[in-house]
């Protein structure tokens, strides 16, 4: 199964771009687009609404994104009922990232499993937790990682998806600490294309996550091109998921980065739509 995230606009600019993105991909049939969430602004807002547009305006499948770190209970609990009115299952329970340089305050929730717990007492959706194939970046210590997802699992998650990673031994060790661990729920590995050299240096900068020695060649050799870069950074995303699907895993997320072409393009070369018609 395929799965694709897709992110609102930021404030301030129009939200009709992400319909655009939607209206481009939606023939994909993905087994659910995601909805990315940030508590600030209008951001939330504008989370609940694309979630809900998925279902009823493109009839697929939503799964929509929920930071706990800024909100108090009563806020969360308004939230997931106008998600379950207009038909949205799916959340992703998250802690999310306090602001730069500044204190979370008004939060009824520290921690990701906390939500979790709060989000399956509804009793009406089916939640998914984060996982890092090489520990969340303030992780201690990779052991101690699989018990914070443990934990998550222990408190309702009914399914992991990755944070991205670049080389497939990275989530198959993942994987297997997950099962050693007692994990059993579904784990999809989350799949970031390299498309720009700037953005891919920002992730890797904030989310800890390492660079394998081919791709570090791909970036050395094609950073200053970005056509090239695209080209050879969606090869790899390929070789990546084909990978992953070869070694039996049953579905892949991809984060689109709201890229239609580039999407497609990743989609086909990877025999995706063949292998969802053939199902
Ligand atoms: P948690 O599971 O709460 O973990 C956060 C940290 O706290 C970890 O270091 C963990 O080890 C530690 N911890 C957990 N429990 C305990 C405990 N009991 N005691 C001590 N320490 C503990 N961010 C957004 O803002 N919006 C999004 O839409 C979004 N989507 C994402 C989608 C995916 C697939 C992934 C992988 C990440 C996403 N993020 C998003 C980023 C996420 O919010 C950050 O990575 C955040 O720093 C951690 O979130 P979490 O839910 O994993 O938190």
């Amino acid at each position: 199964m395929l799965s694709l995230e897709v992110f609102p606009p930021k404030p301030g600019y129009p939200i009709d771009s992400v319909f655009e993105t939607l209206d481009g991909l939606a023939d994909l049939s993905p087994g659910f687009f995601s909805v990315t969430y940030s508590p600030r602004g209008d951001n939330g807002c504008r989370t609940e609404e694309i979630a809900c547009r998925i279902r009823r305006d493109y009839g697929q499948e939503s799964l929509a994104h929920l930071t706990c770190l800024c909100h108090g209970r009563n806020e969360i609990e308004a939230i997931l009922d106008r998600l379950s009115v207009c038909g949205v299952e799916n959340v992703l329970a998250l802690r999310g990232d306090p602001p730069e340089n500044s204190h979370v305050t008004g939060s009824d929730f520290r921690y990701a499993f906390q939500l979790i717990r709060e989000v399956k007492k509804k009793g009406c959706f089916c939640v998914g937790a984060a996982a890092y194939p090489e520990g969340h970046v303030e992780s201690p210590s990779i052991h101690q990682d699989i018990d914070r997802v443990k934990q998550k699992v222990d408190a309702g998650a009914d399914f992991l998806i990755t944070q991205m990673f670049f080389d497939n031994r990275v989530f198959f060790d993942f994987l297997h600490r997950a099962r050693w661990r007692g994990i059993e729920v579904p784990v999809i590995p989350g799949i970031m294309p390299v498309l720009n050299f700037r953005q891919i240096k920002r992730i890797i900068y904030l989310c800890g996550v390492s660079i394998p020695a081919r791709l570090l060649r791909i970036l050395e050799k094609h950073g200053g091109n970005s056509g090239d870069l695209q080209k050879a950074g969606m090869e790899y995303a390929v070789q990546q998921i084909t990978g992953l699907l070869s070694q039996g895993v049953p579905g892949v997320h991809l984060y689109t980065m709201n890229r239609v072409d580039e999407t497609r393009r990743i989609v086909a070369a990877c025999g995706i739509e063949s292998m969802e018609s053939s199902a």
